[in-house]
């Protein structure tokens, strides 16, 4: 392939794409590696191109709170990962979900979110989107018709995650499509703990993905980040119901998106008006970092996967543990489902309940020397943290059930060392914690 080709296409292997998709080398000095263009404007030919790239006529790049080289691979790449048409990288992970829903909602709408969720998406939820007139309606997913109940004409979107943060729980993402479709509203995806190597969910219907790029994606706890995948595949004009996409948008001197971009209309509300308004952009060098990382995403998950598979298996089989929730046990009831939504395996995030409870597992945490206790996952280091008195502290006792963080639970990421090293960990700071 000659050098001076446009960036790899999608018809290529998962592996190949995490390396090339969105890359091409630098035209002007030939540099393999993406450079990392940190510069904040970037000159305009004339004064007719700046006008054709103000009017979105040509695209191309004006200041970086928009758009910037070196984000562009990584947005193309993620979108090329996810089998979106397009992606638009942000600040963080709660940075993409809030820049996800505004192009949709206004005051007085509402969304429908699963009870199953990362727990400072339960705030911003529960919480702070009531500031902006939004507000969440959270439903059990395996409720189908509770789901399909809670929909009403201010409905905007169902947002849920596939492989849910903490518990071990699998999200039927078709059934969850088949609803948001029958009510011409978008399904949003959070794949940030399947990462697009375990699960597509644009295959399963999702209209927009999300992602906090914090963790798989960069994979080495360096950076935070976010993106949204568009599918490309929702008419935004059919309802009525998104005005900002299919009518005029008064915020963008009167440009219809939906009729000006086509399938693209999501994507480019999110740069021209999400970005330039919200301002949550992603920097370079943020972007640089995780590109570096996505290159052995596929590597990495597998090993991820095998570790949280032994060790898993592992404590389930301890007398000092009174249950595991880990979607890649046989014993799980959401094992069936991994099969269709993941089929390369269940992630490796899942929660463990120790005989002792609440004070257990704090000395277990205490005890450790691998894992490191912090409020993060998706690290190649093993993570461990006592949910409930740390990321789902915010919550009150029954969305902390509901969430899969009791006070007996600890919550893991299983990193990619070795797994009978980690388990040696886990073994000596059991006994410390439960002797
Ligand atoms: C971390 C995380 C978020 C939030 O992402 P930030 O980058 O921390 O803002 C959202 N969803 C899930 C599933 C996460 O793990």
């Amino acid at each position: 392939m000659p050098e001076d080709s446009a960036a790899i296409g999608p018809s290529y292997g998962f592996d190949t794409l995490q390396i090339h998709a969105g890359a091409r080398p630098d035209p002007a000095t030939g540099a393999r590696q993406t450079p990392i263009y940190q510069s904040t404007a970037f000159v305009f030919r004339d004064a007719d191109h700046a006008a054709a790239l103000f009017n979105l006529q040509e695209v191309g790049y004006i200041y970086s709170r928009l758009t910037n080289p070196t984000v562009a691979v990584l947005q193309e790449r993620i979108a090329t990962l996810e089998g979106g048409v397009g992606a638009v990288c942000c600040s963080s992970g709660h940075a993409a979900q809030i820049m996800a829903l505004f192009p949709l909602m206004a005051p007085g709408r509402n969304i429908i979110a699963s009870t199953r969720l990362y727990g400072g998406t339960v705030t911003q939820f529960s919480q702070t989107i009531k500031r902006f007139g939004w507000s969440a309606k959270f439903v059990d997913f395996d409720d189908t018709d509770a789901l399909k109940a809670a929909i009403d004409d201010d409905t905007r979107a169902i947002f849920c995650e596939g492989i849910a943060n903490p518990g071990g729980y699998i999200t039927d993402l078709r059934a969850a499509a088949d609803i948001a479709d029958a009510a011409g509203i978008p399904l949003i995806v959070d794949n940030t703990s399947a990462t697009p190597y375990l699960c597509r969910p644009i295959e399963h219907g999702a209209t927009l993905v999300v992602h906090s790029t914090t963790k798989y994606l960069t994979g080495n706890g360096t950076v935070t980040g976010g993106a949204i995948v568009d599918s490309g595949k929702f008419d935004w004009a059919a309802s009525g119901k998104f005005p900002s996409l299919s009518e005029p948008e008064p915020a963008y001197h009167g440009l219809k998106f939906a009729e000006t971009f086509g399938p693209l209309a999501f994507t480019f509300h999110s740069i021209a008006v999400g970005l330039r308004d919200l301002g949550m952009t992603m920097n370079p060098q943020g972007a640089h970092y995780t590109l570096m990382g996505m290159e052995t995403l596929s590597l990495r998950m597998d090993k991820h996967v095998e570790n949280a598979v032994k060790i898993a298996k592992w404590l389930e089989n301890d007398d000092r543990i009174t249950r595991v929730t880990y979607a890649g046990l046989e014993s799980s009831p959401y094992y069936d489902r991994t099969k269709t939504v993941c089929p390369r395996g269940a992630g490796a995030l899942f929660t463990f309940a120790v005989k002792g409870g609440y004070e257990a597992c704090i000395k277990l945490i205490d005890s450790l020397e691998i894992f490191s206790h912090v409020a993060n996952l998706g690290d190649t280091r093993s993570l461990i943290i006592h949910s409930a008195s740390t990321t789902h502290r915010q919550l009150d006792e029954n969305q902390q059930r509901a969430a899969g963080a009791d006070p007996d639970v600890v919550r893991v990421s299983i990193g990619i060392e070795d797994p009978d090293d980690l388990i040696a960990d886990l073994d000596q700071a059991l006994s410390k914690a439960t002797s």
